[in-house]
């Protein structure tokens, strides 16, 4: 793999490894050269853990024991998401940076050694598989105390050709299916370091959501000759009254059948399969309508939302022309102080109830000044 590449928009990328051989990539506008080494002594990387089958639904559930130890919410001082200044060694060696990716250091996903192949779907026969696929942290500033919303439009180009880099890199092993890069934020979603990062998870399988939409997406395909994300797509921009944001290349909306008090999906208006196939016009008008967005959600109740935003893209070796690419943003918070819990229907039944109607909640979004 190429230790250094010239990206679009001038944007660079240097890998370099890490103590324990695990590999870091510095993003960078200004062409830096990143040599600082990793100091820290090597520590023994965990084992592949086990992809057992939920016969009963056929999906597949990792099992990574290993990640009991995690760091939980450590303070500033010891943040390991931070640049390494002084005594602190982080994960970052560098004592500064703009976008880090680097291989998590306790991965739920692993890279597998020798062949590997998913076991057959054979209800409660089906053989104890392995854990394959490859998780990776990404952390979008060295600034400790900001937030997605604060960086600044040129920063989240950066992110985006990061997540661009990593998508078109990790679709390139044969184990890979699908590739989801996505962001927590807020301890009342079980964010375990405050750091503004998100991690990009590459599946050796089709996570069950991007099954079921895929199928729906075929389905339709095949009695309206359409795809389906396009017409989903249309409707919103004929309804009209659920759009939050757009600008010339992007739209935001709150979709028609939302599932969560706040639900937004920012979907490029020429659409594609994934973010490698976002052209130069989209990837520049891109942090507008993330900004715009992100400043509309935490400005609804005047506090940080907690959040969960994910890019769907369509998988690695299918349904490439059936599944369009688009981010999700999902919020539990309903007001201040009070959550939408997933209870008795939605955990047990998967069944969404909602008590706040979408066309309520894009008013919302809508009235904030930005
Ligand atoms: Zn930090």
């Amino acid at each position: 793999m190429a230790q250094s590449k010239k990206l679009s928009a001038g944007i660079t990328r240097n890998n370099r490894e890490m103590a324990d051989g695990r590999t870091i990539r510095y993003y960078d506008t200004a062409g830096q050269t990143r040599t600082a080494p990793d100091l820290r002594p090597v520590e023994t990387q965990p084992e592949i853990g086990e992809l057992r089958l939920d016969p009963l639904v056929n999906e597949w559930v990792a099992m990574a024991a290993h990640r009991q130890g995690r760091i939980f919410l450590p303070p500033k001082e010891l943040c390991p998401l931070c640049p390494t200044t002084g005594q602190l060694l982080t994960e970052v060696p560098e004592s500064d940076f703009e976008v880090v990716v680097f291989d998590n250091r306790s991965p739920s996903l692993r890279p597998p050694t020798g062949d590997w192949a998913l076991p057959d779907q054979v209800g409660p026969d089906t053989d104890l598989g392995t854990a394959a696929g490859k998780c990776e942290v990404i952390c979008f500033t060295a600034d400790h105390g900001k937030s997605f919303k604060d960086l600044t439009a040129s920063r989240v180009r950066v992110l985006l050709e990061a997540w661009i880099d990593r998508t078109e890199e990790l679709s390139l092993s044969p184990y890979i299916e699908h590739i989801a890069p996505f962001e927590n934020r807020g301890e009342e979603i079980g964010v375990t370091l405050s750091h503004p990062h998100g991690q990009i998870y590459a599946y050796s399988y089709l996570p069950p959501r991007v099954e079921k939409m895929l199928a729906a997406a075929k389905k339709y395909k095949e009695s309206n000759g359409k795809v389906l994300f396009d017409e989903v797509l249309a409707r919103e921009i004929r309804d009209n009254e659920r759009i939050i944001s757009r600008n010339d290349r992007w739209i935001a909306f709150v979709p028609y059948a939302s599932r969560y008090p706040f639900e937004i999906h920012v979907a490029p208006l020429h659409p594609v399969a994934d973010l490698t196939g976002l052209t130069d016009a989209d990837r520049e008008a891109f942090p507008e309508i993330a900004l715009d967005v992100m400043k509309r959600l935490d400005g609804v109740f005047g506090i940080e939302m907690a959040y969960i935003a994910a890019w769907h893209q369509a998988p690695v070796r299918t349904g490439r022309d059936l599944l369009r690419l688009h981010w999700q943003i999902t919020s539990v918070r309903r007001a201040p102080g009070k959550l939408k819990y997933l209870a008795g229907s939605e955990s047990a039944m998967g069944a969404f109830i909602m008590d706040m109607r979408p066309e309520q909640s894009a008013a919302q979004l809508r009235e904030v000044t930005v």
